[in-house]
């Protein structure tokens, strides 16, 4: 026998680990090598917050291995090569990757372990349900989440994978977590130059990493928050969600071992449905790898979005939390603070920044990678596609948020407000730097022209 390398990379954890499990058996009596890449290529567009928590994680992963993981400088096809030939592994064994980056970078280094007789083997995905393996009743990839649902709850796995006791063996490391950590200030990697002067981070506080914080935060969100999350989750000032999204993103946690805690009640049905958001997205991105950064609706793609100065000047008032909307403005303040933002002010900044101020979502879901600690290409991209109506769904591009009636009915008494954006309702307040209604109007007529020019493309197409 050889020993197995178990290379790690969204599955920072310990327990219910498919791919570590296939590793002690792949290795046996001579073991697993337990290793992590740091990989230039995949932290591009990546901000400070979630280079932080992903060190972070990577440390504590390494405690909960006793100090045996090994890091390694990429890139992966060549690092990953070199160590299995070092300890002489037979295989490497990986949880899948389905998102565009992981799938090529996969296929390099599967192709590099190749030409040394060595094999990479992917055993379990991130999700309960795998990427690519539920369909519609015709056999195609689904476009809407209910079907998605009905199928994702018949086959989800919601039993965590027990992993034996491991025998791992060493290896000299030539990195550690800190290279995860931000370039140097001033050489921001990834972002477009007009957006130096912008605040691009860290943020002053952000959750505390590793698979131990997250089995910490999931117990205390099933013993008592999610019995209200039914009813409370859309209400952005209290501890109304379980905010596992960061450790979910790194595998921290798997969604089994959240599942395997959801009864019936109203609150666990309706997380395991926010989970399968998760999944179908990833879905999505997996049957349509260019809906990453390009609109899946066909219309999409001809949306007249402003450009130029006076189109910078407005994203930086969004980015910096100073259109006037105050919700939107707290919301943004909260992502520069703490490098997420609640789910229902992430639906009604990406409003504002499509539909009032006519900037491409791309500059916004551009934005949001930076910052988020849980920025996920497929969660934040089509949720970016949804909220902008260029996404999965059917028509929904008339679904314009009104900031203010969004205020009014999730922020009722001001308490998110008022933490973020303590300035609001102060005398001198500026108001909003645009009319909503009116900006409503000039969306909408975007809109139709849109869709004019697609249906011309479309028909010029049938003509050809
Ligand atoms: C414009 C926009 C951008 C977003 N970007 C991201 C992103 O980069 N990463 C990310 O994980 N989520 C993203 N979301 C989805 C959602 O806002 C976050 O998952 C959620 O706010 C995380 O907080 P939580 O863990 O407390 O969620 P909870 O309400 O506790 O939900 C539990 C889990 O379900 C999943 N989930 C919940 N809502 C959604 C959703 N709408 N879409 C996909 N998954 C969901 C997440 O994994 C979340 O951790 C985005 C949503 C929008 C509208």
């Amino acid at each position: 026998m050889a020993p197995a390398v178990a290379w790690f990379r969204r599955d920072l954890r310990t327990d219910d680990h498919p791919a570590l499990a296939a590793a002690a058996a792949l290795g046996g009596a001579d073991g697993v090598v337990p290793l992590f890449v740091v990989d230039g290529a995949a932290r591009a567009g990546c901000g400070p917050n979630r280079r932080r928590f992903a060190a972070e994680s990577v440390r504590a992963l390494d405690r909960d291995l006793g100090g045996a993981l090994v890091v390694r400088r990429g890139p992966p096809e060549r690092a990953v090569a070199a160590l299995a030939a070092e300890v002489g592994a037979g295989s490497v064994v990986v949880t899948a990757d389905f998102g565009p980056y992981g799938r090529r970078r996969d296929r390099e280094v599967a192709r590099a372990l190749q030409a040394g007789g060595r094999r990479l083997v992917r055993a379990g995905s991130p999700y309960a349900v795998t990427p690519g393996t539920t369909r519609t009743g015709q056999g195609q990839p689904f476009r809407v989440f209910t079907p998605f649902l009905r199928a994702w709850e018949r086959v989800a796995e919601r039993e965590p994978v027990a992993v034996p006791p491991l025998r791992l063996r060493g290896a000299p490391s030539d990195a550690g977590p800190d290279d995860l950590l931000p370039d140097p200030p001033g050489r921001a990697g990834g972002v477009p130059g007009w957006w130096a002067g912008l605040p691009l981070g860290p943020a002053p506080v952000l959750p505390k990493a590793g698979s131990a914080a997250a089995h910490d935060r999931l117990r205390r969100f099933v013993d008592g928050p999610v019995g209200r999350y039914a009813s409370d989750r859309d209400r952005p000032a209290g501890d109304t969600t379980s905010r596992l999204s960061p450790h979910l993103h790194l595998g921290t946690i798997h969604p089994r071992s959240i599942l395997q805690h959801l009864g019936d009640g109203p609150g666990e049905r309706r997380l395991a449905t926010e989970l399968a958001w998760r999944e179908f997205y990833a879905d999505v991105l997996w049957h349509h790898p260019a809906s990453a950064w390009a609109p899946l609706a066909a219309a999409g793609a001809h949306l007249r979005v402003d450009t130029g100065a006076g189109a910078r000047r407005r994203f930086a008032a969004w980015a910096t939390g100073t259109t006037g909307f105050p919700l939107v403005d707290a919301g943004m303040r909260q992502l520069l603070a703490e490098g997420w933002m609640h789910n229902r002010v992430r639906m009604a900044a990406a409003s504002v920044l499509v539909k009032d101020l006519h900037l491409d979502w791309r500059w916004g879901a551009r934005w949001f990678l930076w910052h988020l600690v849980d920025g996920d290409i497929a969660s934040n991209n089509h949720g970016w596609q949804w909220v902008a109506g260029v996404g999965t769904d059917a028509a929904p591009f008339h679904r314009v948020f009104n900031p203010d009636l969004q205020r009014a009915r999730f922020d009722p008494d001001g308490a998110y407000v008022r933490r973020y954006l303590p300035e609001a309702g102060g005398p001198g307040r500026p108001g909003p730097i645009v009319d909503h209604g009116a900006e409503r109007l000039e969306a909408l007529r975007r809109w139709d022209e849109a869709k004019a020019a697609a249906a011309a493309e479309r028909g010029a197409g049938t003509l050809r």
